[in-house]
Order: C-alpha cells, then sequence, then structure tokens
C-alpha cells in the first residue's frame, strides 16, 4: 500500500492505492497515485518518524499540504525509545491537546495500552494525569498503519537527511541575516525541493552512547547517529548546546519474584485519551498488573565505588531533572531506598522495564546492581542500560510557531528543542506540521497562548526562557491550571483547529454538539436554586441554618462532597435529564467544581502581573516553610539570586505559583529601599 523505498533511487515505480483526503473538511474516498519522486514538489518535509515527526508529517497532510516523511527506518516509525508508557502528570494534558487538534498519539495510546491508569486521582481532575502503560509494538503497528494507509497527502521515504538547501541571503527588519530552506539533500546526495523543512531528530545530532567506559557514536541503540545535519545546523550559526538522557536495563519477566513486590491495578473504567472514543480497546479485567520493588542500600557501594568506569555520570552534559540515573539518584540523596516500578512492555513480550533504575554502569555491574534488588536476585538482563549525549538547538532561536526566526521556512520539534518525552515531542510536533503546511499553503499560523493549552506553556517557556536542562511538562508550569484541564481540551483547541484545517469535520461537529449540552446543561443547573438548608436536607448531609439560596450548581462547588448531579436530581427532578449522559453530567460536574476556583486564579494572575517589578530582599530565605518552593526552584533561586519579582518569572523551572507564593511572601516582608 505504501511507497516506502530504502533508497531514494528506486522511486520509479508508483503505486496505485485507495486513500481518504479530506477536503474541506469532509472525508473523502480517492483513489490516487502514490508516488514519491526527487523531482516531486512538497509543500512539506518533515525529517523524523518519532513522535514529534510522526505528528507533524500527520498533521501537515491532514491540513492538505503535499508531505513527505523522511526517517533512517521504516519498521522504527513511532518507535517509544525508552519507558513504554504515554501520558502521566501535565504530559496526559498534552495529549488530550494533541487529541483536540485531532492529532493521532492519543487514539494509538487507547488501541494499545495494556494498563490505564490517572495519576493524581486524590486531587482534583483539573491536575489528573491520564497515563497508560504501552503495548510497544502494538504502538508502533497501529502509528504506521495510521501514517502509511490512512493518511492521505503523505508519502514516506527511508533515507538518511545529511543537509539542507539553502538559499536567498537576505536580512529581516532588525538587520539579522535571514535565509531561507527550500529543501533537503540525502546522503546519497539526491536532493528534494519544499516548501519548507520540520526536523524532528531527536537524539540523534552528534548522538553518542555510554555504557561503562565505552563510547560510540549512535542516536540510540542500533541506530546511526544524525552527523551531517548537526553539522548544517551549527554551520548555519545557530546557538546549540548538549544534554545526555539514559534508559535502564531490560529484564526477563519470568526471572522475577513477584511475590516479594506490591502490585498495581488499572483503572476500572480504563479512561480513554481520545475525545472520540468512550472506551479503550481492552477490558478492564484483560489490563496487565505492574509491580513495584525498592533498591536495597547495597546498590550505593556498587555505583560509589565504580564511577571511574561510567563515563555518562561523570560528563558535565547535564541529563532529566526528573528521570534521573539510579546513579545521580544515589549520589544526591544517599542513604535512600528508591523505587523500581516493573512495567511490562506488551501483551506478549517477555521483558520488563525497570522504571526508576536508567544506568550507564558496565554491563556486568548492571547484572550485579540488579540482583541486589529485592525480587529481581535472578531477573535475567536481556539488554544493558545506556546513556546517549546528542546536540540540541537552543529554543529561543524559534518563534512561537516552531519555525526559525532566522531560517524562514525551517520548523524543529521534538527532543532536537532541549525537550524530553514522547508527549512533549508530539506537541510541538502538531504546531510545527500545522505551521509548516500553513506556510506552503500560504494560510496563517497558529500559535496556542499559555491561556489556551499547556501546548502554548511548553513552547513559550522554550522560546522565551530557552533550557538548560531536558525540559519535561508539569502543571505547575501553567499559571491558569484551573482552566487548562485534560477534560475540556476539546472545547479549547479543537474550532481553533478546525478552523485551520487540521481537525476533522465529524471531530468538530463532536466538540460542537458537547458544547451546546454543556451551556445547556450549565444553564439548567444555574436556573434551579433552593434554599442551603433545604439542599442539604434533602441530600442527607449535616443540617445548617443557612437560609440563602444556592443555585444547583453551586451547591456542586461549594459542598464538593462526592455530590454529583444524579443525587440533586432526586431532589430537583427537572436536572434528571442531565444524569442519562454520563459523560456530560461528569463534564458538567467539573465545570461546577472549578467555576469559582478558576476565577480566583485568574485575580491570582492579575496580581502578579501588576506587581511584578516588586523588589525581593537580598536575605530573602528560600527555605522558608510557607514559600514551599521545590528543591530545583530552591537551587536555581539561590543561584539567580533574582532581583524583582518579574526576574525570578523568568527563571526556567520556576512554576507560576511558586512566583504568586514568592509574591506574597515578599509583600510580607517590608521593602528594603537598599535591595538594589
Ligand atoms: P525520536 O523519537 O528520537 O525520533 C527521532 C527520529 O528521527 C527517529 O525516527 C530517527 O530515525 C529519525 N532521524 C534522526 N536523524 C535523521 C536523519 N538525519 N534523517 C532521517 N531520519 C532521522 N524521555 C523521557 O521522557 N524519559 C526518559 O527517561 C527518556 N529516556 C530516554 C533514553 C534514551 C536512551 C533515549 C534515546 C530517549 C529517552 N527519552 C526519554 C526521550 C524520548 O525517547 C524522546 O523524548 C522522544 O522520543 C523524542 O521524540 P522525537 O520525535 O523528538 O525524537
Amino acid at each position: 500500500m505504501l511507497n516506502l523505498f530504502s533508497n531514494a533511487k528506486q522511486f520509479q515505480k508508483p503505486v496505485c492505492h485507495i486513500t481518504l483526503c479530506y477536503k474541506n473538511n469532509k472525508i473523502k474516498l480517492l483513489r490516487k497515485l502514490h508516488s514519491f519522486s526527487p523531482d516531486k514538489k512538497y509543500n512539506v518535509v518533515v525529517v523524523g518518524g518519532g513522535h514529534a515527526g510522526s505528528e507533524a508529517c500527520a498533521a501537515a497532510a491532514r491540513m492538505g499540504a503535499q508531505t513527505l516523511l523522511i526517517t533512517h527506518k521504516k519498521e522504527t516509525v513511532g518507535e517509544m525509545s525508552c519507558n513504554p508508557s504515554f501520558g502521566g502528570i501535565g504530559k496526559g494534558h498534552l495529549m488530550r491537546e494533541v487529541d483536540a487538534l485531532d492529532g493521532i498519539c492519543g487514539r494509538m495510546c487507547d488501541l494499545s495500552g495494556i494498563q490505564y491508569k490517572v495519576l493524581n486521582k486524590r486531587k482534583g481532575p483539573a491536575v489528573w494525569g491520564y497515563r497508560a502503560q504501552i503495548d510497544r509494538d502494538l504502538y508502533k503497528k497501529h502509528i504506521q498503519e495510521e501514517l502509511f494507509e490512512r493518511t492521505p497527502n503523505l508519502d514516506v521515504l527511508v533515507a538518511s537527511v545529511e543537509d539542507l538547501i539553502i538559499k536567498n541571503p537576505s536580512s529581516n527588519s532588525s538587520g539579522q541575516p535571514v535565509v531561507d530552506c527550500c529543501g533537503i539533500v540525502l546522503n546519497d546526495g539526491t536532493q528534494i525541493n519544499s516548501d519548507c523543512v520540520v526536523i524532528t531528530t531527536g537524539t540523534f545530532l552528534n548522538g553518542q552512547i555510554n555504557i561503562g567506559t565505552k563510547v560510540y557514536p549512535a542516536g540510540r541503540i542500533g541506530d546511526k547517529p544524525s552527523i551531517g545535519l548537526a553539522q548544517t545546523l551549527a554551520s548555519l550559526n545557530l546557538r546549540m548546546g548538549r544534554l545526555k538522557t539514559g534508559t535502564p536495563p531490560r529484564l526477563r519477566a519470568n526471572t522475577i519474584n513477584y511475590s516479594v513486590c506490591d502490585f498495581q491495578k488499572g483503572d476500572d473504567p480504563p479512561l480513554p485519551f481520545s475525545f472520540v472514543n468512550d472506551a479503550v480497546w481492552i477490558k478492564p479485567e484483560d489490563q496487565l498488573l505492574c509491580y513495584l520493588t525498592r533498591t536495597s542500600l547495597s546498590i550505593e557501594s556498587i555505583i560509589k565505588n565504580n564511577l571511574h568506569v561510567n563515563r555518562h555520570v561523570r560528563e558535565e552534559v547535564t541529563g532529566p531533572r526528573y528521570c534521573p540515573s539510579i546513579e545521580s539518584k544515589v549520589l544526591r540523596f544517599g542513604g535512600r531506598q528508591h523505587q523500581v516500578w516493573l512495567e511490562p512492555e506488551g501483551l506478549n513480550s517477555d521483558i520488563i522495564y525497570p522504571n526508576g533504575l536508567s544506568c550507564t554502569l558496565p554491563e556486568e555491574l548492571q547484572v550485579q546492581l540488579i540482583h541486589s534488588i529485592p525480587g529481581l536476585e535472578k531477573a535475567e538482563v536481556v539488554r544493558p542500560g545506556y546513556g546517549v549525549e546528542y546536540d540540541f538547538v537552543d529554543p529561543r532561536e524559534l518563534q512561537p510557531t516552531l519555525q526559525l526566526k532566522r531560517i524562514k521556512n525551517l520548523f524543529l520539534a521534538g527532543q532536537i528543542n532541549g525537550t524530553t518525552g514522547y508527549e512533549e515531542a508530539a506537541a510541538q510536533g502538531i504546531i510545527a506540521g500545522i505551521n509548516a503546511a500553513a506556510f506552503g499553503l500560504h494560510k496563517p499560523a497558529i500559535t496556542i497562548s499559555r491561556t489556551e493549552g499547556y501546548i502554548g506553556v511548553l513552547i513559550d517557556d522554550l522560546t522565551t526562557l530557552g533550557t538548560n536542562e531536558p525540559y519535561r511538562m508539569f502543571t505547575s508550569r501553567a499559571e491558569f491550571r484551573l482552566t487548562l484541564r485534560p477534560d475540556n481540551a476539546d472545547q479549547r483547541l479543537t474550532g481553533k483547529g478546525f478552523e485551520i484545517g487540521c481537525v476533522s469535520k465529524q471531530r468538530y461537529d463532536k466538540m460542537v454538539d458537547m458544547k451546546e449540552k454543556l451551556e445547556d446543561g450549565i444553564a439548567l443547573l444555574k436556573s434551579v436554586s433552593k434554599p442551603v438548608t433545604h439542599w442539604r436536607k434533602l441530600m442527607n448531609i449535616t443540617p445548617s441554618k443557612n437560609a440563602m439560596q444556592k443555585r444547583a450548581f453551586n451547591v456542586i462547588d461549594i459542598y464538593n462532597e462526592g455530590i454529583t448531579i444524579t443525587m440533586l436530581a432526586k431532589v430537583a427532578p427537572e436536572l434528571l435529564p442531565l444524569s442519562y449522559d454520563k459523560s456530560l453530567e461528569n463534564r458538567l460536574h467539573i465545570e461546577a467544581m472549578y467555576e469559582a476556583a478558576a476565577a480566583e486564579q485568574a485575580e491570582e494572575v492579575k496580581e502578579l502581573r501588576k506587581e511584578e517589578s516588586l523588589v525581593i530582599p537580598r536575605d530573602i530565605d528560600y527555605n522558608a516553610d510557607n514559600l514551599n518552593l521545590n528543591s530545583e526552584e530552591r537551587e536555581k533561586l539561590l543561584t539567580v539570586q533574582p532581583q524583582t519579582i518579574a526576574a525570578a518569572s523568568r527563571i526556567p523551572g520556576i512554576s507560576p505559583s511558586s512566583v504568586f507564593r514568592l509574591l506574597r511572601f515578599v509583600k510580607k516582608v517590608p521593602q528594603i529601599e537598599s535591595a538594589l
């Protein structure tokens, strides 16, 4: 079905197949020739078939742009390089937003999860983290089928991109030199022209693998690095940096003693990632278990006594703070046990991913380390862990559209921009893909603001603050957490996506239908009013003497004691129809819970913006309990010593909520004139 060529020179034979095409946002069945030719003029070329690249090429093609995905290997398109899971706190939000823009990762996860679990359930739904253990092979199969067989306007070529076609040197309005990128050059010298290019090469730019003292060039295990492209980007005078990450050894499932481990079940019912799905593919009872063990203290001596043979740990390059290697955890937090989640890699896989044990010791010492952990005494190490170092481009080189400021038609997305994680990559990929297509098709670009979505927070943080360590998403990075919820991502973004042409009519109609139901439901809940005493009595809640009238909508908000619309309907039968549709009922419930709190949050943000110039006293105690800063924030504030609240808010890694607490804290301290 697909015209995949292992080499550009073999392209001659066009392949005839049936494909689906969005035209005027309607799906049409078309018969077309799906052929790649170096002479063909593509609107968009996407380099790299990882998570950013998959979303980028799918989005560009959905927009109607003639799109070519060029990637090293067909079989690694959609590869999960590290953990066999998607989502989590903050990351799940990104996935819901990618899905709201008709992206593919959420739908594919609904078809390939083996354990679905929403994290943070004890907190409010605004910060729930949709997450699933994913069957690696199934995920790749579904992504590849989606891209290769069901995506119109998309050709795929297996090759390595070594260089860019750069033309038309000129200067921009501020006098800076600007060039155009008009296509790419393959390793065999073939040139492919395009209106624009999206580079999503992940950890491959000058990638270098470390295990113990062994060092060799590679993008990830079994894959060549991308050297030529790294040289091209550096020669274009882009600011670049170097980061590192790592992955744990993999274990044989049937050699683990699970009886000494705790276990975790999936949710029943499992919640789908995608707004278009009401359920996931797997039955709740068929979900696999994950197990939890903890390291013993004996790993400390294995790690500390062998630092001289552990090159990756000694390197000065910065690794992921929130996904650290076991070596960094031991060196930073000695004398502790560390959690190790034993996660299955698939339904039919006999491999276990020991989450939390990323390490780069020599192979024989990794085995020793594994065998010192309860439950893993006899575990077979199938593959050693390793570390990878790679180049990234300073994301401050980018505009919020993810287009480079100084190379007009070149877009970057994913780990190349200093992020870590599949979800962060997918979120950038979809925006870069949409905007590259918009550029090629002469449509306006799309940007997402911080008030519209976590995607906006991610891109704004990267493009304005940059990053000096692998950036991952957290809910604390968003100022408007209470309105940027996973439940309402469709209401925030689907309309915008439809307008620009990356969302199908079917999905748009579904969103509009829900929007109308929500509006009607909220109006109905606000129209039913009773005295507080009355509500409490009827719902068997401790009586009060409060005779004030309360609307049904606000009853949910103020009590939040497990009161459901179904319960309210017993008191006010006119609300009964709202309880027939469980998905609507849940969404109305969440809207009611957050109405007042979201307004309060907006006020806080306003106050913060007004007081930005407030001076921070030099002797401020960043360790004060009521400041409640995390260790990253304390470390960064102590190092930077910002002079004002505005300066503190611009330090990468300081969350908006912490800046607000800092503001409140400083406001209580008398302002010292000499602080500056
Ligand atoms: P990738 O998924 O890496 O995809 C890049 C694609 O580009 C590949 O398909 C590659 O073949 C292709 N490519 C590269 N160069 C060229 C070229 N010149 N021509 C054609 N194709 C090219 N994330 C976490 O969140 N936590 C972790 O603990 C973690 N650990 C990791 C450990 C390792 C060893 C690695 C490799 C990654 C790890 N990651 C981790 C990162 C996670 O895998 C990435 O964030 C994510 O995959 C990035 O997606 P991407 O699309 O940017 O790049």
